[in-house]
């Protein structure tokens, strides 16, 4: 069995307790990995070494920073299938999905900041013949970085990738429930020469190693991804420590389908949105608004598209969804379509696990992508983030009433909009209260737009020059050019 390590000032070290949790392979239920049960201590040889660190690679030439993350990003390329599969076993995502979108987009994420530091231009300004302006940017030092179980690497790099590009060190704790990939990233690290101390990675709990990184008063800047409940407990502990905080939370996103829509892109795009890595994506849209003229119509047709994915074993290639994460997962997901039935929804399809799996998936947390009708767009189903294959369609009269609908949660992650008329998208995407709008797409990323939600999804944006700038703090120099 795998036994996993910390990775601290440049060594893969067991946890200090000598503590280890199982980590599940939710396609089969069997335990495959240990991993470290760290706790305080362990992220206090984390900040020791990353506060030794911290001092040269502040101070390393950007270019060299580059040369070395580029690096890892060429290594991490040349084990593109070895990390896909134990993405796969460790998260129950389809390998193809992996293979294709999880490792490649980790390896983008070490290049864009790495060669983002090459070509950031510097701010001034000049006041009135009086004085020159200009913004001195350094790293804030130790950067704590917690990231989720959904898109474990992917979102594990996003963090990572401009934090020490920056020349920030930092103490980063992949999700208890997936930590195998970034695990094998600690040998991506070595092999690439990181200088030891930069990055370190300190795997267990989130009320355990989490809530020693988020506490710790040597560790000044915080992002995290994860649920809106977490994010909460979070900020109670570091705002009044005044720490810099990036939050990157839940969402309960809306797919909004006009009548006048092009059905060849929004019938597919919409059935992907909703189950994608079986809906286990932030942005993924679990309420689906469609305008009641084409409603009975589009849904026959959802519902018909649905029943075509094929759920099953994630290392077999036809399969378009795996296993959820996790025991848990599972349940939640079920309680939730139990909840559905008692608000008075009807379930279209789905609703239960597949009824045939092969002999390796049997003990496996599979379930069918469920589709409901029928519910009331306030009731719980329609209000609380889900994060699994499930779907709610609702019909909406016009524009205003899909507008209003599509706002009233304590939510603004994402929104897709799906119409031919250019007036009307632009108007909906101004009115739709998230931090990002597709207009007639799904999940389109360019690493340079900002990042993040509104209202309960997050504070903050990560991505391109946010990032850049949230990791680093501006100083303010003025230089008197004339008479004062
Ligand atoms: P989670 O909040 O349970 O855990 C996320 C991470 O936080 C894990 O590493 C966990 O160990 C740690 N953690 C838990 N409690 C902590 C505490 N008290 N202090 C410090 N760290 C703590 O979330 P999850 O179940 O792993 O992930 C699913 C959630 O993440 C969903 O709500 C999803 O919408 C959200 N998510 C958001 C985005 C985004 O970009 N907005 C992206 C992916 C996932």
């Amino acid at each position: 069995m795998r036994q996993l390590t910390n990775y601290i000032n440049g060594q893969r070290i067991a946890p200090q307790s000598g503590a280890y949790l199982d980590n599940v392979n939710p396609a089969t239920g069997d335990v495959f990995a240990q991993v470290p049960d760290s706790g305080a201590a362990d992220i206090e040889s984390a900040v020791t070494a990353a506060a030794q660190a911290f001092p040269d690679w502040s101070k390393t030439p950007a270019h060299e920073r580059s040369r070395i993350m580029l690096r890892m990003a060429d290594i991490l390329e040349s084990r593109l299938d070895e990390f896909a599969r134990a993405e796969t076993d460790d998260n129950g995502k389809p390998l193809s999905l992996a293979r294709t979108v999880d490792i490649p987009r980790a390896v983008k994420n070490l290049r864009f900041f790495a060669t983002a530091i090459l070509h950031t231009q510097s701010e001034s300004h000049v006041t009135d013949g009086q004085a020159l302006n200009y913004t001195l940017r350094s790293p804030r030092g130790i950067c704590g970085l917690i990231s989720p179980w959904n898109l474990p690497l992917y979102l594990f790099t996003w963090k990572i990738a401009p934090a020490i590009a920056t020349g920030n060190v930092a103490v980063a704790k992949p999700s208890e429930v997936t930590p195998v990939t970034a695990d094998m990233l600690a040998d991506v690290a070595i092999e690439a020469g990181l200088p030891p101390g930069v990055l370190n990675i300190v795997h267990g709990l989130g009320a355990k190693a989490g809530a020693a990184i988020v506490s710790h008063p040597k560790i000044t800047t915080i992002s995290f991804t994860g649920g809106t409940v977490t994010g909460r407990a979070i900020a109670a502990v570091a705002a009044p420590m005044f720490k810099k905080l990036s939050l990157e939370l839940g969402g309960k996103n809306p797919t909004i389908v006009f009548a006048d829509a092009d059905m060849k892109n929004a019938l597919p795009m919409s059935v992907r949105a909703a189950f994608a890595n079986q809906g286990q994506i932030c942005l993924c849209g679990s309420r689906l608004f469609v305008e009641r003229t084409i409603c009975e119509q589009f849904t026959k047709d959802f519902v018909d598209t649905t029943k075509q994915l094929r759920v099953g074993d994630p290392l077999n290639e036809s399969s378009n969804m795996g296993a959820l994460v996790s025991k848990p997962q599972f349940e939640k997901v079920a309680q939730y379509v139990e909840l559905a039935k008692e608000e008075g929804g009807q379930i279209l399809c789905g609703g239960s696990p597949p009824a045939q799996l092969n002999d390796r998936c049997k003990n496996g947390y599979f379930f069918q992508p469920t589709v409901i009708a029928g519910l009331n767009h306030t009731c719980r189903v329609n209000q609380e983030e889900i994060f699994g294959p499930v779907v709610s369609i609702i019909p909406f009269d016009d524009e205003n009433h899909a507008v209003e609908m599509a706002n009233a949660t304590p939510y603004g992650l994402s929104a897709s909009i799906w119409t031919e008329s250019l007036h009307r998208a632009h108007r909906v995407a101004d009115a739709v209260q998230c931090g990002t709008i597709w207009i007639n797409t799904w999940l389109l990323r360019d690493l340079r737009v900002p990042f993040g939600g509104m209202k309960q999804s997050g504070v903050g944006r990560e991505g391109g020059d946010e990032a850049i700038r949230f990791f680093t703090e501006p100083k303010n120099v003025c230089v008197a050019t004339g008479n004062n």
